[in-house]
């Protein structure tokens, strides 16, 4: 009998094979696919969003994803108000004829970071720094638990970009400057999908941006990456191949061109190079509208649609138009232009990972997750995440600050603001600033709470009212929340006038100065460095500002080491490692406090 399938007699004859639970994956989606119509399966190619499609009208239309682009989030912003969301279109899509659950997606970027109350762990570029793939696969397991339990199953992460220009606004979602920093960070993967992807806790993950996103000519977003196939193999594809050989579920393709071509349409990466090569088996997403871009027009055309589809995309992102989508693929089919084999290859690809998740047996939320959305051991670990992220760039002796009998002044934009600590891709796309945004700690929290016996903090945002009383005076400065193109520097990443005026009224105090910088990538700070006697790079860190402060306190020793090399001034991008020029501080760079 080994190899044959049981099935009860009574449930053989009343249930299609593909709803067996106990019949091999592969035949499952054969079966499914012999009873789909061509609307079936265009209908699961594409993916719709939320604002655009009600549960009613995503499964009129058959979409096989919805997603939550960027800050489209449901009211109450909240684990149950997701799952009451999710469940709706599940509802909706099950009780069509074959009954085929979507797959919902989400921006999980540093943690579920959409959803309030969320444990929102440093974005990549301190990862990177921490140089800990361990840290980082629990970090994988923690976004996971969180990101089910509010029924999103699929999340678009990691970002395995290497960011070659730091004037590329997505620079912090990258983990470094050389391949390594992604690939040995990519077991991110391991930890989104766990062992069993069919466990309640695991999501599908998304390598993105396949390929060339951190390699565009200027740092520009979705710019065009101007190099040869050697390189673009040597830097941009170990990462992505990373990601297969761990069993990524699916792959975003890049907004960026090569070397004038627009990814979305390019047959040789998707199907021979990821799909061929590399021997990707799970579905291609493309990206937000991300084949309106291939002509170069706004809106998409038939002459798109097929070019992607041909080229290798499985799913299509067409947020608002995805009627039209459908409708222009069915005639695309019809007319013989993108053949059927293609299509069902694309829906092999997606119902089978619709099958591995277990969507077709629990489609619906498993709230009893959300016991553990936000808790402590969950924010423990972001806090752990926060201190191996902290880079130690000068220090004259001035830290680890006393904790004792103190008087400590701290000021800048970025001490006490939740919402500018966690950056981009935080409860909205682009971020926002604002004290109290997301729970968790501020810096200046941090300080407070650190503060031992017989030592004062103040604070104050501009500086003012220090004096030469204070022992030691700590300046949070840096950028505030953008995400994508809209933080592209074509200029250079300079500290702005705020931060430039803070530096110079604490520096004409004479109160020795540490400064913080909280920010996507290195800021211009050469021309303050000599009056700075103590400096840290912080990065994003996210909901625990108090691991900032257990380094400045010499709670944690740093062990951070950067993954982007520091330029002298921002004249100087593009600066990498192994390029023969000389920054402010090398890649690799990061000091330790010595023992006392
Ligand atoms: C970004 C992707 C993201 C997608 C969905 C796009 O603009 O480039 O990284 O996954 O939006 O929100």
């Amino acid at each position: 009998l080994s190899g044959t399938v049981l099935v009860p007699a009574a449930a053989a004859s009343a249930t299609p094979l593909y709803k067996n639970p106990y019949a091999p994956v592969p035949i499952r989606v054969n079966d499914l696919m012999a009873r789909m119509t061509l609307d079936d399966k265009i209908g699961q190619m594409t993916e719709g969003e939320r604002g655009s499609a009600t549960p009613a009208q995503a499964a009129a239309a058959r979409l096989g994803s919805v997603l939550s682009g960027g800050g489209s989030v449901p009211t109450p912003n909240t684990p149950a108000g997701w799952a009451d969301m999710i469940d709706a279109y599940q509802k909706a899509a099950t009780s069509t004829g074959l009954g085929i659950p979507i797959i919902y997606g989400a921006d999980a970027v540093h943690g579920h970071n959409n959803v309030y109350g969320a444990t929102v762990f440093p974005h990549n570029i301190g990862l990177g720094a921490a140089n800990d793939p361990g840290l980082v696969k629990r970090i994988g397991e923690v976004t996971a638990d969180e990101t089910a339990s509010t029924g999103v199953k699929w999340a678009f992460a990691p970002c395995l970009c290497v960011a070659r220009d730091d004037r590329w606004g997505r620079t912090y979602e990258s983990y470094g400057e050389i391949p390594r920093n992604a690939v040995e960070n990519s077991v991110i993967v391991e930890g989104l999908q766990g062992r069993d992807l069919g466990a309640p806790t695991s999501v599908l993950a998304t390598a993105k941006h396949f390929i060339g996103d951190g390699g565009t000519t200027g740092g520009v977003d979705q710019g065009n990456t101007q190099i040869s196939l050697d390189e673009l193999r040597r830097i941009h594809l170990p990462p992505f191949r990373a990601a297969v050989d761990r069993g990524v579920g699916s792959v975003m393709i890049s907004f960026n061109s090569w070397n004038g071509v627009k990814d979305h349409g390019n047959k040789f990466l998707i199907t021979d190079l990821l799909k061929g090569e590399l021997g990707f088996t799970g579905f291609v997403i493309s990206d937000w509208n991300g084949i309106d871009q291939i002509d170069g027009q706004q809106g998409f055309t038939a002459a798109e649609v097929k070019q992607a589809v041909n080229a290798g995309m499985d799913m299509v992102m067409v947020p608002y138009d995805y009627q039209k989508f459908i409708d222009t693929l069915r005639a695309e089919v019809l007319n013989g232009d993108i053949p059927m084999s293609r299509i069902d290859d694309a829906n092999r690809r997606i119902l089978t990972k619709k099958f591995e998740l277990g969507l077709f047996e629990h489609p619906y939320t498993d709230r009893s997750l959300q016991k553990d959305f936000g808790s402590p051991a969950h924010h423990a670990l972001a806090r752990q995440a926060v201190r191996e992220s902290q880079v130690l760039l000068k220090n004259d002796g001035v830290l680890p600050l006393a904790k004792k009998n103190s008087k400590i002044f701290v000021a800048g934009k970025n001490a006490n603001d939740m919402g500018n600590q966690a950056g981009g891709w935080t409860l909205t796309w682009q971020g926002q600033s604002g004290e109290r945004v997301i729970p968790g700690t501020t810096i200046l929290d941090g300080i407070k709470a650190g503060a031992g016996k017989g030592t004062v903090v103040t604070y104050d945002r501009e500086g003012d009212g220090i004096d030469g009383s204070y022992r030691v005076a700590v300046a949070v400065v840096g950028e505030t929340p953008y995400a994508e193109g809209q933080g592209d520097r074509p200029g250079g990443v300079v500290l702005d006038a705020e931060d430039t005026a803070l530096l110079a009224k604490l520096k004409a105090t004479g109160v020795p100065l540490v400064v913080v910088t909280v920010s996507g990538r290195p800021v211009d700070i050469s021309a303050q460095l000599p009056s700075i006697r103590g400096l840290v790079a912080a990065w994003l860190p996210g909901s625990e500002g108090a691991g900032v402060a257990d380094v400045l306190y010499g709670d944690y020793n740093p062990t951070g080491r950067l993954s982007f090399t520091w330029p002298k001034s921002a004249s100087q991008q593009p600066i990498n490692a192994g390029d023969g020029k000389q920054g402010l501080f090398p890649y690799g760079y990061g000091l330790s406090y010595r023992r006392r």
